[in-house]
C-alpha cells in the first residue's frame, strides 16, 4: 500500500530559537565549532546519530527539549551571541585582497567542480579534490571574494565503506533526504521550483537546483531525481563516480551545460568561470554556444572571449584520473550541437584530442578544457612541470617550458581543520585573526611564541580524544562485524595514549602504496613492540569500488592489524571521511604519505596536519616537495625525490628508508624526553612548522594567487573584449586567423652575435637578426633571444628570454632586429631566436600554436 500523499512534518518551532535553523542552514558551523558544539550541547547522542547534520538534528528534537530550550535564558543568550557573529560575517563586502575596481557587489566568478566536501553533513564529496573546492569555497568566502559554485547534490553521495570479517571492502549507499539537509530549493517569484534541462540524445530532461550557503557563497546544486525525468535519468545524480562511461559523460553534461543554465537562470551573470578539473569544461562549449546565439558572435570570437576569461585547473598525473570519451559514444550527444557552434565534427572532435589529425584519439576532457581556456595550472609546482610534460602534445611546436601551465599550490582552509583546543591557543598567542587575516606571514610568526608545555599539553589531549574516538569507532565496527565479546573489550584497548602515533589515512590507489610499511613485516613488528618507546599506526582509507587492487591493499593491512603480534597497536578505522580524518590530522604526532613519485598532484591531507602541530614524514612528492627542508626542521622525507624505472626496486630502496628514518630519527626524538616530560627538539618542528608552512599552505593564499594570476586578469580581459559590442574579441578572432594564414611565410635570416667564440661572464652578446614578416606589422610579433645553460647533450638546461627590438628597415620586406643577452655564470651558453605572436590582448602568446624558430645550423 502507498499514501496517496506524502508529507515532510516539521516540528512546530518557539519563536525564540529560530536563530537556530539560521545556524544550521549556513554551512558557516563547519569552521565555527562553537556552533556545533552548541548544537552538541543540547543532545550529544542524538547529534552524533545525525552525523553533525544540524539540520536533521533539529528536526528530530523532541517537541519537548524545544520547549525547555527555549526557556533556557543561558542557551538563548549564547544563541543570539553566535546568531550575531554570522550576520557580522555575512555582512563584510569589501574583499580585502587585491582585485579589479568596481568588481566585487556580484559574484563574477563561476567555480565548477563535480564534488565538494565542505562539511560530513553534506556528503557531496570522496576525497581530496572535493575537500579542496570545500576549502576554496571556505576561504572565498573568508575573503570575500565574489564567486558561485556549480556542483551536483548525490543523492547517495560516494559510498560508505565496512570491511567484512576477512577484511574485503564493502560498499553501502544510503539515500540522503535533502530535506533534512542545510540546503534549500531554489524557487521562483511565485515560490515553484525553478528547473534547468538540458538535452541528451534528443530527450529533454530535468533538473531542481537546491542552494546550500557555505559562509558568503552560495553552492548550486543540480539534481534530476525528480518526476519529470525518465527513471534512467533520475539515476544521474545517484551516484558519484559510480556508473559507467556514458554515466560520466551524463553527469558532465549536466554539470558543465546544465551549470552555466544554472547561473543564467538565477540571474547570475559571470564574467569568468574556473573549472576545476576537466570534468566541466563543457561549460566553456556552452559559453561559447550562449555568445553565439545572444551577441552573434562567430565561434572564433566567442571562444577567444570565452578562453580569454576562463581558468582551468589540471589534479591528475594519473592517465586514468583524465576522463576520455571514444568518438562514438560522444556523437549522437554532441554532434547537434556541433552544428550549432557551425563546426565539422571532426573540427570539434580536434578541440579534445592531443592530436587533432588522429581520428582514433579519444576525446579528452582535459585537452577541451586545456583548449578552451587561456589560464592554466597545476596544483604544486612539481605538479606543473608533469603537466607540462603531460600535455606539451596540445602544443607541439613548443619547448616543454613554455607549454602554457602553470602551477598554484593547493593549501587547506585552517580554520576547518585545525582542532578547537588548538585553535583557542593559536588565539592566545596569535591573535584570532589567524583565522581570516590573509597577511598570515606576520600572523603566524607569533606561533614561535606559543609556550612548550602549553603546546605539547594540548597536542597530547588531542592524541588522548583521537584514541577515544578509535577506540569506539572499533567498538562500533566490530559490533556490525557480528564480533565476540571478548573481541569488544580489546577494542576498548587498543593503543597507547602515550605512544608515538603515525597516522595514514588516504585513497587506497596502489600509486599511494600503502602497504610500503608492510615490506619487511619482522622489522615493523620490532618497532612497534619495542619497550620503552612504543610506536602505533592507525590507518583509514577507501578503495574506489571498481578497484580490486586498492580492496587487496586494504585486506592485507587489516589482516597484519588482526595478528596477535599488532592488534595493540595497529587499527584500520572503516569509512574515512571528514570527520574521521580530522581527528587523525590532529591527534596524530606523525603523518606518513608514500605515494611513488612524481604521482601524487599535490596532497593535502598533511597540510591538514601540519596546521595542527602534527609532523609529516613522506616521499618527496606533491606539496612536501615544496615544503620539506634538508635539515629535517620541519619533518622528514623518504627518499631525496629520486624517480626510478624499476618499481620494485624503488619500493625496496624506499621501504628501507622508511624504517631507518623511523628507528633512527623520529623515535628518538619522539621520546628524547627533558624537564617536565617534554620533547623539546619535537616541539620545536612543530612550531616552525605551523610558523613556516602554515601561511605559505593555506587555501587563503591559494585562493588570494588565484585572484591575482588568474581571476583578476581573466575578469580585465572579459571587460576589455566585450566593450562596444564585443569590438575587441571580434578583433582578436580577426587577427588570430590573419596570424594563422600568414605565419607560416615568416622567415629568419643572418642571425649574428659579437665575438660568439670568446664570452665573458657579465659581459653582453650583441645579437642581430633578419626577419621577414611578410605583411605582418612588427608590433603583432614578439621576437625573442632565448638563451640560458646548456647541458653536455647540447640542450637548454635553463631558459630566459629576451625581447629583441626593430633595428631599421631593409630590403623586400626584410627588417632588423637587435637586442642583448649576458651570460650570469661560467660554463657552456647557448642562445637561439624565436618569434612569438603578439597582441596587447591575448593573455598567452603560446596559446595560438604559432611559433617560428631559427632555424638550425
Ligand atoms: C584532505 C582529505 C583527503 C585528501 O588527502 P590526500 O593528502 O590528497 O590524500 C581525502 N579525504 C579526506 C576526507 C580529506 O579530508
Amino acid at each position: 500500500m502507498q499514501p496517496l500523499r506524502v508529507y515532510s512534518v516539521v516540528p512546530k518551532l518557539p519563536p525564540k530559537l529560530k536563530p537556530l535553523w539560521e545556524l544550521a542552514y549556513n554551512c558557516w558551523f563547519s569552521w565555527n565549532t562553537e556552533i556545533a558544539e552548541l548544537f552538541a550541547q543540547v543532545d550529544q547522542k542524538l547529534w552524533r546519530e545525525c552525523e553533525s547534520n544540524p539540520v536533521g538534528f533539529l528536526n528530530r528534537l523532541p517537541q519537548r527539549t524545544l520547549e525547555s530550550l527555549a526557556g533556557d535564558q543561558f542557551f538563548l543568550d549564547r544563541l543570539t551571541e553566535l546568531r550575531k557573529s554570522l550576520e557580522h560575517y555575512l555582512s563584510k563586502t569589501a574583499t580585502s585582497i587585491p582585485f579589479p575596481e568596481n568588481e566585487g557587489q556580484e559574484p563574477v566568478i563561476a567555480y565548477f567542480s563535480l564534488e565538494y566536501g565542505v562539511s560530513k553533513a553534506l556528503p557531496i564529496y570522496s576525497g581530496g579534490l572535493g575537500i579542496l573546492a570545500g576549502d576554496h569555497l571556505k576561504s572565498a568566502s573568508d575573503l570575500c571574494l565574489p564567486l558561485v559554485a556549480i556542483g551536483i547534490a548525490y543523492q547517495q553521495g560516494y559510498f560508505r565503506q565496512y570491511l567484512t570479517p576477512d577484511g574485503w571492502q564493502q560498499e553501502r549507499y544510503p539515500i540522503y533526504d535533502f530535506e533534512q539537509m542545510p540546503m534549500t530549493l531554489a524557487t521562483d517569484a511565485e515560490g515553484k521550483r525553478v528547473l534547468v534541462s538540458v538535452d541528451l540524445k534528443g530527450d529533454r530532461i530535468f533538473a531542481q537546483i537546491w542552494k546550500v550557503a557555505v559562509g558568503r557563497i552560495k553552492l548550486l546544486l543540480l539534481d534530476t531525481n525528480i518526476a519529470e525525468n525518465q527513471p534512467q535519468f533520475k539515476q544521474i545524480t545517484t551516484r558519484l563516480y559510480g556508473g559507467n562511461l556514458e554515466m560520466r559523460l551524463w553527469q558532465e553534461i549536466l554539470l558543465g551545460i546544465g551549470g552555466i543554465k544554472v547561473l543564467d537562470l538565477l540571474g547570475y551573470k559571470p564574467k569568468v568561470i574556473h573549472m576545476n578539473e576537466g570534468h566541466s569544461a563543457f561549460a566553456g562549449l556552452e559559453r561559447i554556444r550562449r555568445f553565439m546565439e545572444d551577441s552573434k558572435l562567430t565561434f572564433e570570437a566567442a571562444a577567444e572571449l570565452v578562453a580569454s576569461s576562463s581558468i582551468f585547473t589540471t589534479h591528475t598525473p594519473v592517465p586514468a584520473g583524465n576522463d576520455r570519451f571514444p568518438p562514438d559514444l560522444m556523437q549522437p550527444y554532441f554532434e547537434d550541437y556541433a552544428r550549432k557552434l557551425g563546426l565539422a565534427w571532426k573540427v570539434f572532435l580536434a578541440l579534445g584530442r592531443e592530436d587533432p589529425r588522429n581520428d582514433a584519439e579519444p576525446f579528452c576532457m582535459t585537452v577541451l578544457a586545456l583548449r578552451l581556456s587561456r589560464i592554466n595550472n597545476g596544483v604544486s609546482l612539481l605538479h606543473g612541470h608533469v603537466s607540462r610534460n603531460m600535455w606539451k602534445r596540445v602544443w607541439p611546436q613548443y619547448p616543454v617550458e613554455d607549454v602554457p601551465i602553470g602551477a598554484v599550490t593547493n593549501g587547506v582552509h585552517a580554520p576547518s581543520w585545525v582542532a578547537p583546543d588548538m585553535a583557542l591557543l593559536f588565539d592566545r598567542y596569535m591573535g584570532s585573526n589567524w583565522r581570516e587575516d590573509p597577511d598570515c606571514t606576520r600572523v603566524f610568526e607569533q606561533a614561535e611564541a606559543i609556550s612548550d608545555a602549553e603546546l605539547w599539553r594540548t597536542h597530547e589531549r588531542l592524541r588522548e580524544r583521537l584514541i577515544d574516538y578509535v577506540r569506539r569507532k572499533l567498538h562500533d565496527q566490530l559490533l556490525q562485524r557480528g564480533a565476540k565479546r571478548k573481541e569488544l573489550q580489546m577494542a576498548e584497548e587498543v593503543l597507547d595514549p602515550q605512544a608515538l602515533t603515525i597516522g595514514f589515512g588516504r585513497r587506497f590507489a596502489t600509486y599511494k602504496r600503502a602497504t610500503l610499511i608492510l615490506s619487511d613485516q619482522e622489522r615493523l613488528i620490532k618497532i612497534l613492540s619495542e619497550s620503552p618507546r612504543p610506536v602505533q599506526f592507525i590507518f583509514a582509507g577507501k578503495a574506489h569500488p571498481h578497484d580490486n587492487e586498492g580492496k587487496k591493499l586494504i585486506q592485507q593491512l587489516v589482516a597484519l592489524c588482526g595478528t596477535p603480534e599488532c592488534r595493540y597497536s595497529m587499527v584500520f578505522l572503516e569509512d574515512y571521511d571528514m570527520e574521521v580524518a580530522s581527528y587523525m590530522y590532529q591527534g596524530c604526532d606523525v603523518w606518513m604519505n608514500t605515494p611513488r613519485r612524481p604521482l601524487e598532484a599535490c596532497g593535502t591531507s598533511g597540510m591538514k596536519a601540519m596546521v595542527n602541530g602534527v609532523l609529516n614524514f613522506s616521499t618527496l612528492d606533491g606539496w612536501w616537495a615544496e615544503a620539506w627542508r634538508p635539515d629535517n626542521s620541519l619533518g622528514w622525507a623518504i627518499g631525496l625525490g629520486e624517480e626510478y624505472e624499476d618499481v620494485q626496486y624503488q619500493d625496496f630502496v624506499e621501504s628501507q628508508t622508511l624504517y631507518n628514518v623511523l628507528e633512527n630519527e623520529i623515535i628518538p626524538t619522539f621520546y628524547d624526553r627533558g624537564h617536565g616530560n617534554l620533547p623539546r627538539a619535537w616541539i620545536r618542528k612543530m612550531k616552525d612548522s605551523i610558523r613556516y608552512l602554515g601561511p605559505v599552505f593555506s587555501s587563503h593564499r591559494m585562493v588570494e594567487d588565484y585572484a591575482k594570476v588568474a581571476y583578476g586578469p581573466a575578469i580585465e580581459n572579459y571587460n576589455r573584449l566585450v566593450k562596444k559590442d564585443f569590438a575587441a574579441a571580434k578583433d582578436l578572432a580577426q587577427w588570430r586567423m590573419d596570424m594563422m594564414t600568414k605565419w607560416s611565410s615568416l622567415d629568419i635570416r643572418n642571425v649574428h652575435a659579437t665575438d660568439p667564440q670568446q664570452v665573458f661572464v657579465g659581459e653582453p652578446i650583441v645579437v642581430t637578426a633578419e626577419i621577414n614578416l611578410n605583411g605582418i606589422r612588427p608590433q603583432d610579433v614578439r621576437v625573442e633571444i632565448y638563451s640560458g645553460p646548456v647541458d653536455f647533450e647540447g640542450k637548454f638546461s635553463q631558459r630566459e628570454t629576451t625581447i629583441m627590438q626593430p633595428a631599421g628597415d631593409m630590403q623586400e620586406g626584410w627588417q632588423q632586429f637587435r637586442g642583448e643577452v649576458m651570460p650570469v655564470e661560467a660554463g657552456r651558453f647557448g642562445f637561439t631566436v624565436r618569434i612569438l605572436p603578439h597582441h596587447p590582448l591575448l593573455l598567452d602568446s603560446h596559446s595560438l600554436g604559432l611559433i617560428r624558430w631559427a632555424d638550425q645550423g
